[in-house]
């Protein structure tokens, strides 16, 4: 038995890096997924080569025919919808006094956009469900913020900004639907994956860079049923660089 067999989740940019270990990690604890790239990816062969279901869906999150498209696979091909993953994510790095119109309207609506529609269209549907069965339903929500939003990140005004509106999203999804059974958290990942190896850098001395496969257990538990009262978190998941800051100085 898995914490997810009877589920059905939605991973957006789940073809590579974060988002495909996070659609593994759901299938291997049993979800049957929905899952959506703008790029070809092998994800779903992955999947199936789990034993799992999953399902394909091509388009960009920041295009509402692929958000409506999504939702509607997850009802139509496998009868409902439990769970939504917001992971799609672009990067324009840019300093501020050199950053383009265009750098920082792409990047604010493929996360923060991407994010809103998908997040409303479960959200509808989950109330209706809610409504129709006694009010209350199986709603989760991660979303994909960064410790951006907090301290700032050089070169990423417009990635900051986007993370800062999906955080108070976050909040905002979990107070708004908590009735109604849905519970939406978000996490910070600082996961080395092809799109951030530039940023990150080598990773500090002493300490192993973090793997998707170190974030996605987190996305996982979130996901399942024992998070029942876990809601509007904001969860830093640092890969150990916290034992850095402060060396042991007591035996
Ligand atoms: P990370 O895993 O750190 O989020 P990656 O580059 O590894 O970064 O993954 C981001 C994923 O999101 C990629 O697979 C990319 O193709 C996908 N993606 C980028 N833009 C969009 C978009 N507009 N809609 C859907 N997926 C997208």
């Amino acid at each position: 038995m898995g914490a997810l067999d009877g589920k059905v989740a939605i991973v957006t940019g789940a073809g590579a890096g974060l988002g495909r270990a996070e659609a593994l990690a759901l299938a291997r604890a049993g979800a049957d997924l929905v899952v959506n790239d703008v790029a070809d990816t092998d994800v779903v062969a992955e999947i199936e080569a789990l034993g799992g279901k999953a399902l394909l869906v091509r388009g960009d999150v920041s295009d509402a025919d692929t958000a409506k498209a999504l939702t509607a696979a997850a009802v139509d091909r496998f009868g409902g919808l439990h769970v939504v993953v917001n992971n799609a994510g672009v990067l324009r790095d840019r300093m501020l006094f050199n950053m383009s119109d265009e750098e920082w309207d792409l990047v604010i609506r493929v996360h923060l956009r991407g994010h809103f529609l998908l997040s409303r269209n479960a959200a509808a549907y989950w109330r209706g469900h809610a409504k129709a069965n006694g009010g209350t339903t199986y709603g989760r929500v991660v979303n994909t913020a960064s410790e951006a939003f907090l301290f700032g990140s050089e070169g990423q005004p417009n990635y900051a900004a986007a993370k800062a509106g999906i955080t108070a999203l976050t909040l905002a999804t979990a107070r708004g639907l908590a009735k109604y059974g849905v519970r939406a958290n978000a996490i910070c990942p600082r996961a080395r994956t092809a799109m951030t190896a530039a940023v990150f850098g080598a990773a500090p001395a002493g300490v192993d860079p973090l793997s998707p496969d170190h974030v996605a257990p987190l996305v996982a538990y979130l996901a399942s049923p024992a998070a029942e009262r876990i809601s509007g978190q904001v969860f830093v998941v640092y890969g150990g660089m916290v034992a850095l800051l402060a060396p042991p100085t007591v035996e």
